[in-house]
């Protein structure tokens, strides 16, 4: 009989073809954060990604700043070896600053029981602990009750169906391009955790909300000639915020967004004038920084989408919302849809589940409504206030940074965003 999604039946495909509990598309952060955690949950789960080994977007040249309630969530998954601890730096105070020198603001361990605020890490670091994470499973075919990883990768995916009427036993087949050739796998679960520009949600008839910034963000890391002491400085100027990490080994990630037509002349700048630019918006706070690694363009738009779900499908991550760099919430954000969506996920008392259950979908998605509305409102409110530029906006966001100090609600507020709770 034909297939009806085209693969070729004929060829034995070189991975375990049994009915998955879920398929996830995109193997980055999140993708390879929530499979690993599904896994430890029992669910059965492949992966599509369709980068090459090392080579995802996800895990490229940035560092990541982690609220200390993300970081907590990634050790309680046994994502924090000794490895990925040694490899990351620990924020023991966050000062939002306005680049005129008037006005600031400071969030201190204090306001967090007196334990780190959050760590800043290697997106190539997650990575790798994610990779650690699925080569230490019992191998996937071998152990069919336990739950299991499998990568399959570099596999694009294609297109998606639902097979059969609504019904528990309805699933739902996957087409993808792996290693050149055509091949389909079926599943209880699709989800999309492919990016900002998610193919499965562009599949799925969505409609997404885009906001482009005007706004580039140009990043790199530096050696500062003065110790950072764990400090992370968020620094707004009138071209858009500036923030300086605190990295591993003394170095710092200095994430710089800027408006879009000085992008090219900035790019274009040596190390030591693109240095002395940065340093000057900084005011020195570190004394200058050397060794600057290659610097990288990411163009700044806000994604986002009303209906997250579909039958047998969930869309998280970036290709649910991706956000502004201006406060670090991104990934951060990502991780709660991640954690939200796995206990949504979760056995009764041992009964079995449909992952692809609406119900349990539906309330996954209501539950997530308030988190995105405050951070995703937030981190707007942020980027579109902070980067006025009319005659006196200087001013104006010093008197707000002043008073964001003494003013308990909106810095409470604040440290909750930064906390990640
Ligand atoms: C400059 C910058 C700085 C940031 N800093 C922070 C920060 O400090 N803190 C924070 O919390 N967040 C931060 N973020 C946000 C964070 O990087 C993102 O939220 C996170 O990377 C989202 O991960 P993701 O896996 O959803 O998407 P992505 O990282 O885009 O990964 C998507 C994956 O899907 C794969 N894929 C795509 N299409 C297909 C397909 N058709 N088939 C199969 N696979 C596919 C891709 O290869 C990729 O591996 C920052 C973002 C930027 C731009």
């Amino acid at each position: 009989m034909p297939n009806p999604l085209g693969a070729n039946p004929m060829t034995k495909p070189p991975f375990d073809t049994h009915e998955q509990d879920i398929i996830i598309v995109g193997g980055g952060m999140v993708g390879g954060v929530l499979a690993h955690a599904l896994s430890l949950e029992g669910w059965r789960v492949t992966i599509l990604e369709a980068a090459e080994p090392g080579a995802s977007v996800s895990f490229d040249h940035r560092l990541t700043a982690l609220s200390d309630a993300s970081w907590r969530y990634l050790d309680a998954l046994n994502l924090v070896d000794q490895t990925t601890a040694c490899a990351a730096q620990a924020i023991n105070e966050v000062r939002v600053v306005n680049a005129s020198n008037f006005g600031m603001t400071r969030i201190t361990r204090a306001n967090n029981n007196g334990v780190a605020l959050g760590q800043v890490i290697a997106n190539r670091a997650i990575g790798a602990a994610i990779e650690r994470a699925e080569q230490a499973q019992p191998n996937a075919v071998a152990i069919a009750k336990t739950g299991s990883v499998q990568r399959l990768q570099p596999a694009r995916y294609i297109s998606h169906q639902v097979q059969g009427e609504r019904t528990e036993r309805t699933s739902v087949q996957v087409l993808f391009d792996f290693h050149g050739q055509t091949h389909q796998l079926s599943a209880r679960l699709i989800i999309a955790a492919d990016g900002a520009a998610s193919a499965v949600r562009a599949a799925s008839n969505k409609t997404v909300g885009t906001k482009a910034y005007g706004q580039t963000a140009i990043v790199c890391t530096a050696k500062p000639a003065q110790p950072h002491h764990g400090i992370a400085f968020e620094c707004f100027t009138k071209s858009g915020p500036l923030a300086v990490l605190p990295a591993p080994a003394g170095r710092v990630s200095l994430v710089w967004v800027n408006r879009d037509p000085d992008i090219t002349a900035l790019m274009a700048l040596d190390d030591a004038a693109y240095a002395a630019k940065l340093d000057a918006v900084f005011r020195r706070r570190l004394g200058g920084f050397t060794e600057l690694a290659p610097r990288h363009a990411y163009p700044l738009a806000l994604i986002t989408l009303d209906d997250l779900i579909a039958e047998r499908l969930v869309i998280l991550g970036n290709a649910a919302h991706a956000l502004h760099p201006v406060a670090g919430q991104g990934f951060n954000l990502c991780l709660r849809d991640v954690r939200d969506l796995v206990d949504a996920l979760r056995s009764d008392r041992g009964a079995a589940v449909d992952p692809g259950d609406a119900q349990r979908l539906a309330r996954y998605v209501d539950g997530r409504r308030d988190d995105y509305r405050r951070t995703i409102g937030l981190t707007d409110r942020l980027v579109r206030g902070f980067s006025l530029d009319i005659p006196g906006a200087g001013a104006i966001r010093g008197a707000l940074l002043s008073l964001t100090d003494g003013l308990a609600p909106i810095k409470n507020r604040l440290v909750r965003l930064t906390r990640g709770i």
